[in-house]
């Protein structure tokens, strides 16, 4: 057995990490003892569906990839978790396999290991880089702690449609908010040495266009413009890629009549060619198999040329590069030239890792007791999550809740409900362990508190059901809710989407609140008013009758382990909420696109009195419910003072724009200022306003602070239809507010 370490193999120098010649030269040396087949075999990535640390598998599926793993021709596995199942598949790659080379371990570390953090939607509202930093420092610690050290986040798809399940993966709809996103995560999964034993490497997904799919519809066609492309969808990859994500994952989706894992032009072209990226790319789940299903390849075997020919790099669970790509490479329709371009990638990420040191360096048993589950990660989630809330609505100052003497009735199917609360994507779905709403505000022992359910969410197990089977249409809780509700000073109702309905493959057609839970809140209300309405959801609903008639409306997503502490905290004031909208939450699902960076069409206002010529419904308003960036505070803000130094810059030159923002309520708070422009006249039809700058801010209640924006030739740059990223002269907008919809404007003009 050859174990190979970071020598020359000629030489046996060793040889220093930090030098890039020197990590080429490691990879090549690698390289140069490996067979065609071998490879092939660094191309290849398998789910460890077998019980790992039990004997070897003698039969069917199992025992064909144990085998690819001994003969070293397997790259990479996924789904293999805890120090024991990893030193195990680990053990054999290494010990047994020819050449030893380590396997790198994948998992869908997306918001959390054990500890979990809010769901990543949930976490772009706190709109704090910071915070979001060490949520994912957080799961990287854990993650790596139980033997990964590469996670398939970020997930950085731009989506406007609220349809789709996924949303809750990414960080919503803008590509400025998202760019930010996904360069903080990045930045929290690898850290600044990505061999220290605590850092994993990220993977930013989907690439490309998977969140405009068809409709909201999971998987379905995505065809969009070159402009839509190249503003709003390429910009938060092309920043993760500049600030040195190790890898990508291409897509499901078809992208304009090619599947992007087949697409030459999104792997080749752009993101190894004009972006450099010199990373790794990961197909998504079958996704080289699915373009069989497409009508893109005929076969297999077809779908591994087309695949590895557009620059996908490894083969994630279709089982084909290993079956095919000798016999291509064979017959000349693939260069061995792109294998080994391939090999170089994947082998290299295991070099950065620090894998070719040691192989089990991931895996201390100690570490793993200590680290995972610690009572810092449990703070830091805590700290995330509450920075994760929206207060959406707050009338008669209903909140915060006072602390004693009041009687306050707790209803709803997710107010005890501690597994919803930790959402999609976490390794047990029956896993239990979030702080319920109602174990949070049982901590607050001044008041009179009385829980009453009210009605089931689902039957069954929404983990692996369709919602439209699961959603109950019992209403026997009823009587027993309103009898709760009769004579409370307030009803706090947690209502909303169970962890499951949202994630993928969940799509919905309807945004409203699941099941008979509109209908029970209907039935409180006639009873009591005084109700305030927290919200558990991984995307954005269709809440017009609630938003009429409940005073109060906290949006809280799906929080994670921390959640019911976070809540209670911010219900109680002991948190004042900062947390601003990421995506536009609309009226109807009819409105749906509906996002804050539209263009204007040529009858954008109604042109007189009683026309109906003009862009409208006849059957609901333009503008949607709550607006991207909208989010309230216990205190209030002033903007005053717009200025600007100059009113005009040229190539090489900047101007700066500064705002007053003053606290004027009564507790200290936060706010987010956020700096939009808008290109009034351009080559190409711009947006009537797009984020380009914002800042966390915190004001003590009375004070006063200037926030300063600089606007250079970045800030109005765009794809032109030059056919490329360029900034043209004109005159633009500069707005900035508390969210999209903002209150102070002025005028400047760029000169190329
Ligand atoms: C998802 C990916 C995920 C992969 C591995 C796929 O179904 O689309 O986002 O990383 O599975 O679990």
């Amino acid at each position: 057995v050859l174990i190979l370490t970071a020598c020359n193999p000629k030489t046996g120098d060793k040889l220093a990490n930090s030098n890039e010649d020197e990590l080429s030269r490691k990879v090549d040396s690698v390289l140069s003892l490996m067979t065609l087949k071998e490879k092939i075999g660094q191309m290849n990535q398998y789910n460890g569906f077998w019980d790992l640390t039990g004997p070897a598998p003698s039969d069917g599926e199992a025992a064909k990839k144990y085998e690819h793993l001994r003969n070293g021709l397997v790259g990479s596995m996924l789904n293999v978790r805890g120090v024991k199942e990893v030193k195990a598949v680990q053990k054999v790659a290494v010990e047994e396999s020819r050449l030893g080379i380590p396997l790198v371990i994948g998992f869908d570390a997306i918001h959390g290991y054990k500890t979990i953090s809010p769901i990543p939607l949930a976490e772009a509202a706190s709109w704090d880089m910071a915070a979001i930093q060490r949520s994912a420092e957080v799961s990287a610690a854990e993650t790596a702690a139980s033997g990964i050290n590469w996670t398939f986040a970020p997930m950085v798809d731009i989506s406007r449609d609220p349809r789709w399940g996924r949303v809750m993966e990414g960080a919503g709809e803008d590509p400025y908010l998202g760019s930010m996103v996904g360069v903080a995560r990045v930045k929290g999964f690898q850290g600044d040495d990505l061999s220290a034993v605590h850092t994993i490497a990220a993977c930013a997904k989907h690439f490309a266009g998977y969140g405009f799919s068809e409709a909201g519809k999971d998987y379905n066609t995505v065809d969009v413009s070159e402009s839509l492309l190249q503003n709003v969808i390429f910009p938060p990859f092309k920043m993760v890629k500049d600030a040195g994500v190790r890898t990508f994952m291409n897509s499901f989706n078809d992208l304009n009549g090619s599947p992007a894992t087949g697409n030459a032009y999104l792997q080749r072209t752009v993101l190894k060619g004009e972006w450099e990226f010199d990373g790794m790319i990961v197909s998504d789940w079958g996704s080289i198999a699915e373009m069989i299903a497409h009508g893109y390849a005929e076969d297999g075997k077809h779908a591994s040329e087309m695949a590895v020919n557009a620059g996908s790099d490894m083969d994630m669970e279709s089982y084909l590069y290993i079956e095919h790509l000798e016999e291509l490479v064979a017959e000349k329709k693939v260069d061995v030239k792109l294998i080994d371009d391939a090999v170089r990638r994947i082998l290299r990420l295991k070099f950065e890792l620090g894998l070719f040191d040691d192989p089990y360096k991931y895996c201390d048993e100690e570490r793993e007791k200590e680290v995972i589950g610690s009572e810092e990660h449990r703070e830091a989630v805590l700290d995330m999550a509450k920075k994760s809330i929206v207060l959406l609505k707050n009338e008669n100052n209903l909140l915060p809740l006072k602390k004693s003497g009041q009687k306050i009735a707790l209803i709803g199917p997710l107010a005890a409900d501690n597994n919803s609360p930790l959402g999609s994507w976490r390794i047990a779905a029956d896993d239990h362990t979030a702080v319920s709403v109602l174990d949070g505000m049982k901590k607050y022992e001044g008041n009179n508190l009385i829980h009453e359910k009210g009605a089931e969410l689902v039957i069954g197990d929404p983990a692996f059901v369709m919602e439209t089977k699961i959603n109950t249409t019992d209403k026997s809780g009823f009587e027993a809710a309103k009898n709760a509700a009769r004579g409370a000073d307030v009803v706090v109702m947690v209502l909303g989407e169970h962890g499951f309905q949202s994630g993928e493959g969940r799509s919905r057609v309807n945004l409203d609140l699941p099941g008979v839970q509109q209908e029970l809140l209907k039935e409180i209300y006639k009873i009591n008013k005084n109700i305030v309405l927290v919200l558990m959801n991984g995307r954005p609903l269709t809440l017009n009758w609630e938003d009429e008639h409940i005073p109060a409306i906290v949006e809280t997503w799906h929080l994670g382990t921390e959640s019911g502490n976070a809540i209670a905290q911010v219900l109680y004031g002991d948190y004042n909420p900062s947390g601003k909208l990421p995506m536009t939450f609309p009226r109807s699902v009819g409105q749906v696109p509906v996002y804050y960076n539209y263009k204007n069409t040529g009858r954008p206002v109604i042109p007189a009195p009683n026309l109906v010529f003009w862009t409208h419904y006849i059957d609901e308003q333009n503008s949607p419910l709550y607006p991207f960036g909208h989010g309230l505070s216990y205190t209030t803000f002033e903007y005053d003072n717009l200025q600007l130094d100059e009113n005009s810059f040229s190539s090489g030159g900047s101007i700066t724009a500064s705002v007053d923002v003053t606290n004027t309520g009564d507790l200290d708070g936060k706010e987010v200022v956020q700096f939009y422009i808008r290109d009034l006249v351009a080559s190409t039809t711009r947006p009537v306003k797009e984020l380009k700058g914002f800042e966390l801010v915190e004001l003590k209640k009375g004070e006063k602070k200037t926030i300063r924006f600089e606007i250079d030739e970045e800030t109005i740059e765009f794809f032109t239809a030059n056919r490329k990223w360029e900034a043209e002269a004109g005159n633009f907008k500069l707005f900035v507010g508390g969210s999209s919809v903002t209150t102070l404007e002025t005028d400047f003009r760029y000169e190329d």
